[in-house]
């Protein structure tokens, strides 16, 4: 049951902050191992607070300071940026030049606006679970090809709260790379190209490479319930005409009139499909299978936003904060089970926030003794935010392990010598 209200967010926030925030593992993740000197107090977080006031290049001492201040500040939204040279609240102290962003996750921004000239169930800020298969086909694509074409170990994905998701890419290397070299993977992963004007965005060449065949690969199982029948994208003249633009004018009429001839888009399909393997290839005409598969990429693909991940010091939403207009919490997504993530059962603040209340009621008067942190620790996990945390903490788990085989290489490499 949704019962959100932003007018209670100050007093909710509130609440969140002082025993829900999940700050022992935030601070374990920035901190990355405490490997590098600096590296969390040079952090950047910039904080959105009450009226739309945004303050950039805050920054934190450590983790109870970072406590202090989220709780003094009750910021509604949370962003994370680089980290850089100097300590980014004393940015103004540092010689003009000097203040520079030199180390970041890689970040990925999918946000569902982009495939508003391909869905037919919303648009804008709105979500259904019809369009939300679009999300599921994005982290499947993406997250693959990060961890097998890349080798990328450490990704985190997360719900933005609203209408998309966010993956934090964390390898130590990947935190290094260059905005050139950032461009480059954002680059590899685009295949859907050109504005509003532009009719047709995604052309494959006769050879398909890898990427292309296991992204369509990925796409295939999802096709035919949520194109065809989810969005049933052949349903009427209007959507077909927007598949016609996409093919060959010599194919547009002999289309054109057996689509009226069949009764629903299942149909309509598995007739375009007939008719451009029955095209003779040898001729100009143009008609290969790709021609099916552009088509399925055009509706399918991950539409990615290249300036949050091409730019080091580009600020992104953080996990576990809240979306200020639906309540709801940023919460890491579990791939291995992302077909089952619903993004309209992701806690909110009202949601948990009412769920530590009921359990103060029940338990009754608190031991006055027992510490604040200890508290925390055990209120958020009688929440229902209890199963994202556990899939925050898995993915800090696997960044230990890598982090802990990389010190056991260097000491065996010292060894050798
Ligand atoms: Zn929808």
């Amino acid at each position: 049951m949704e019962t959100f209200d932003p007018a209670e967010l100050p007093e909710l926030l509130k609440l969140y902050y002082r025993r829900l925030f999940p700050y022992a593992q935030y601070y374990r993740w920035l901190n990355y191992g405490g490997v590098t000197k600096n590296y969390f107090q040079h952090r950047e977080f910039s904080f959105t607070l009450k009226d739309d006031i945004y303050i950039r290049y805050q920054s934190f001492n450590n983790q109870s300071d970072l406590e202090k201040e989220m709780q003094k500040m009750n910021p509604y939204k949370i962003d994370i940026g680089a980290v850089y040279s100097h300590r980014p609240n004393q940015h103004n102290t540092v010689k003009l030049g000097a203040f520079q962003a030199q180390e970041k996750e890689l970040v990925f921004d999918i946000d569902m606006t982009d495939y508003d000239d391909v869905r037919r169930c919303c648009s804008s800020a709105d979500i259904c679970s019809k369009c939300w298969t679009l999300m599921t086909m994005a982290i499947r694509i993406i997250d693959r090809a990060l961890k097998e074409d890349f080798g990328f170990k450490h990704r985190l994905w997360v719900y933005s709260g609203r209408r998309g998701v966010h993956c934090w890419v964390c390898d130590e290397s990947v935190r290094k790379l260059s905005s050139a070299v950032r461009s480059g993977i954002v680059e590899y992963l685009s295949l859907v190209k050109g504005g509003q004007d532009v009719k047709k965005k995604v052309h494959l060449s006769e050879k398909i490479h890898p990427f292309v065949r296991k992204s369509i690969n990925i796409i295939k199982k999802y096709f035919e319930d949520y194109a065809l029948v989810d969005q049933d994208i052949l349903e009427n003249k209007e959507s077909w005409d927007k598949i016609l633009a996409l093919v060959p004018e010599t194919i547009h009429e002999k289309l054109q009139q057996n689509f009226q001839k069949h009764h629903n888009s299942l149909q309509r399909w598995e007739y375009l499909k007939k008719t451009i393997s029955s095209q003779d290839n040898t001729k100009n005409d143009k008609c290969g299978p790709w021609l099916e598969w552009e088509i399925m990429l055009q509706y399918c693909f991950p539409r990615l936003d290249i300036n949050v991940s091409k730019g080091i010091n580009h600020l992104l939403k953080s996990p576990f904060s809240v979306h200020p207009k639906t309540g709801r919490i940023s919460v890491p997504i579990d791939v291995q089970k992302v077909d089952q993530f619903d993004p309209f059962t992701v806690p909110t603040i009202s949601s948990i926030c009412r769920e530590l209340d009921t359990i103060s009621t029940n338990e009754g008067k608190r031991n006055e003794a027992e510490s604040d942190i200890k508290h925390r620790t055990r209120d958020y996990k009688k929440t229902s935010l209890a199963p994202y945390i556990k899939v925050f903490e898995q993915f800090l788990e696997n960044l230990d392990k890598s982090r802990k085989g990389e010190l056991l290489k260097k000491s065996d490499l010292q060894k050798d010598f």
